[in-house]
């Protein structure tokens, strides 16, 4: 059957190949279809006609109608132009054109109609209007078509040049909606699931979207398309789910053995907090189902996720399986294996390190080890992903700080083994559920939302960078405590050299500021055992202040530093500046976050350091940092390998919508999970097709 949705564009009137062309390869529109999901961005009401004697210089563009009583071109060379007049009943302005005369001077007749849409201005005592939008009023329906809402379409300079306007477009549309009967559109979400949501069906919501009557018209068709959007991520997202459940069985971990139960008797340097408890239980109950286990934690800074890892790797440990910890950075991987080796000490255990820094004779060795199952414990870094470490038997990988990694390791992580390993990603940069239902919306979230005992909140100050002499006073308040303290400086890329002269700088100037402490620098460009013997000189205690860019920023843990000084704070982001924050506040004691910027701020700015200057929470910082800075930019998002591009909806400000969305989805997949019943046969046609073409988001099959 002929579908007119299918059309290749450059057969429509007015087209042709040139324009098809430009419109492929600018906004990536072939068909009659995608053209019809090339929603406008705004709208401009036409509906109110002004009469010249109404007119005043503050008004934008306004609607005139009337007739051209004269022409006359006047001026020569740079200044020539077209003039005419135009009156209506109560008066009369000048038009001017001085580009494309020869056209006007073609089209536009005298004691003809016509409505003119213009900004217009003041200029000795009467109005001009340059290079007016005329409309010629030929019938009395073409009023009618002209007065009311005008839907604007983006357009890029190329468009422009090919005279592909927001105009021409419009027309388009308005000449195709005349020809397609709207019932050609299939209809892509079922019906149960339209009316419990009460969702437009699609084809009315595209028509209203491009041409309501009204402007109360467009909520409803928006939400249709919004929701649209984040049901069929969800049903992506959901089924992926229920087939990984299906196809793989887990690793049953039904035995706490002696590693487990001899370190939680012996070992334990704390009490577990309840939120500790509390998620140490629903990884048990993962491990102990026979299902592969996916899990999320979300924990904020310094809240103990650490100990969780090394317990879940004990009970690995304990069903005779290997397990892998994985981490963004090597100082934090270094960090990690240090920890976790003397907490496990002569247990039996071994445990190794495999970072880039590793020698090669030394990594062949460890290669070996994990292919026979001599090694228990891997940390590392990204090297534990490189295709020659393979294991005996991998029976869980832990990620932590996973906001830095993308979906792709994830998965390679994955296929380390026959079946995959029970996975436990680790995050300190709490995402909004929002976020997480989209970036993490297969895995299951385990929350520490409490802090370990004694800990006090650390107290942020913001103060100008001409007030440096109280940042001073505060270091030498802290370190006469014999406490530590850190200077961050930003480093956008850590290649950029300029960027490191200001820590050169600022270390001079602490070092004559500060002439007897021990001050320290630590940056991406060093090698990797300079930069090992900084920090482990800082983390005994030698080095009292330590300048640093952000290679400091995650996960590392030296108790006893009590200051944090974030230079230039306006060039970091909320979760940033809070990651960085929680380099300090691990100890008992008292601890300080002083952010320095520049006197002058943007309003968006001054809000950031309002907001680290009043909260110390994780989660509502994220909230925060998501409505200031928009979905898009949110670190995550990008590498996310999400199969539909977000285009619609927002994260931050839709969040019922996705909650619904998630629940049609999953109402769906339990409804029909054979894909077998006809009536959703559409909507699951919709996904694999959605699924197939990652980039071109079109909503009609
Ligand atoms: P993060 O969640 O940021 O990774 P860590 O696991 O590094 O936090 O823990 C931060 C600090 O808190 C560490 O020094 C750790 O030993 C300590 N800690 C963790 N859990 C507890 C607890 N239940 N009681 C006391 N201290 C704890
Ligand atoms: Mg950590």
């Amino acid at each position: 059957m002929y579908n007119i949705l299918k059309q290749q564009l450059q057969y429509l009137p007015g087209v042709g190949p040139r324009k098809a062309m430009v419109l492929a390869s600018e906004v990536n529109i072939k068909t009659v279809g995608e053209l019809l999901l090339y929603f406008p961005y705004k709208y401009v009401d036409r509906s109110i006609i002004y009469k010249i004697n109404q007119l005043n210089d503050k008004m934008p563009f306004v609607q005139l109608k009337g007739r051209i009583t004269s022409f006359s071109e006047e001026g020569v060379g740079r200044s020539y132009r077209l003039e005419a007049e135009f009156s209506d009943q109560t008066g009369s302005i000048r038009l001017v054109w001085f580009q494309g005369v020869k056209y006007i001077k073609k089209k536009l007749k005298t004691n003809t109609d016509y409505i003119l849409l213009g900004k217009p201005t003041l200029f000795n005592f009467s109005y001009t209007i340059t290079h007016p939008e005329m409309e010629e009023l030929s019938n009395p329906n073409r009023e009618i078509e002209i007065l009311g809402l005008h839907p604007v379409y983006h357009t890029t300079e190329k468009m422009k040049r090919t005279n592909i306007s927001s105009k021409f477009l419009e027309n388009l549309i308005v000449g195709l909606f005349k020809q397609i009967d709207l019932n050609t559109i299939d209809e892509t979400i079922p019906s149960d699931i339209r009316s419990r949501y009460h969702l437009m069906p699609l084809a009315e919501a595209i028509f209203k979207t491009h041409l309501p009557t009204s402007m109360e018209d467009l909520p409803a068709a928006q939400y249709r398309h919004k929701f649209e959007e984040l049901f069929f991520l969800q049903l992506g997202i959901l089924s992926c789910v229920r087939r990984r459940s299906v196809k793989y069985a887990g690793f049953r971990f039904d035995r706490v053995g002696c590693f487990m139960s001899s370190f939680y008797r012996e070992k334990l340097p704390f009490q577990l907090t309840g939120a500790q408890k509390r998620v140490m239980q629903e990884i048990r109950n993962d491990l102990f189902s026979g299902r592969q286990m996916n899990r999320l934690i979300q924990g904020d800074v310094g809240s103990g996720k650490t100990i969780i890892a090394v317990m879940t790797m004990l009970l690995a440990a304990d069903n005779g399986f290997q397990s892998c910890l994985m981490a963004p950075t090597e100082i934090l991987a270094e960090q990690h294996f240090n920890h976790v080796s003397s907490l496990l000490s002569n247990m039996g255990l071994n445990i190794a390190l495999l970072t880039g820094a590793i020698k090669n004779s030394r990594r062949k060795t460890l290669y070996e080890q994990l292919k026979t199952g001599e090694i228990h414990i891997v940390i590392g870094t990204h090297a534990l992903l490189e295709d020659t470490v393979s294991f005996k038997n991998l029976g869980c990988a832990i990620i932590d700080e996973q906001h830095r990694f993308g979906v792709e390791q994830r998965s390679k992580l994955w296929r380390k083994n026959q079946s995959p390993p029970h996975i436990l990603v680790m995050t300190a940069t709490p995402i909004p559920r929002t976020l997480a239902m989209t970036l993490y919306g297969d895995l299951d979230v385990s929350i520490i939302d409490e802090l370990p005992p004694g800990r006090k909140p650390i107290q942020t100050h913001h103060v100008y960078e001409n007030n440096m002499n109280s940042v001073y006073k505060l270091v030498f308040n802290q370190l006469s405590l014999k406490r530590q303290v850190y200077i961050v400086y930003p480093l956008i890329k850590e290649s950029e050299k300029i960027d490191l002269q200001d820590l050169e700088q600022g270390f001079e100037t602490f070092r004559s500021v500060f002439p007897n402490s021990i001050i320290g620098k630590i940056h991406g460009q060093m090698k990797e055992d300079e930069k090992n013997e900084i920090m482990q000189r800082f983390t005994s205690g030698e080095i009292q202040i330590l300048l640093s860019t952000t290679v400091i920023e995650v996960g590392v843990n030296v108790p006893n530093a009590s200051l944090m000084i974030i230079v230039n704070a306006d060039r970091f982001g909320l979760s940033q500046l809070h990651q960085l924050r929680g380099r300090v506040g691990r100890g008992a004691d008292q601890s300080y976050c002083v952010l320095v910027t520049k006197r002058k701020l943007s309003e968006n700015t001054l809000k950031r350091m309002e907001v680290m200057t009043t909260t110390n929470d994780g989660f509502l910082i994220a909230e925060e940092d998501l409505r200031l800075r928009g979905p898009g930019d949110i670190e995550g998002t990008r590498q996310s390998g999400l199969f539909i591009n977000i285009k619609y909806s927002n994260l931050a400000h839709d969040a019922e919508i996705l909650e619904d969305a998630r629940q049609a989805a999953g109402y769906l997949i339990n409804k029909d999970p054979g894909h077998t019943s006809s009536q959703y046969l559409s909507t699951w046609n919709r996904l694999s097709q959605l699924r197939g073409e990652t980039q071109d988001y079109s909503v009609i099959s």
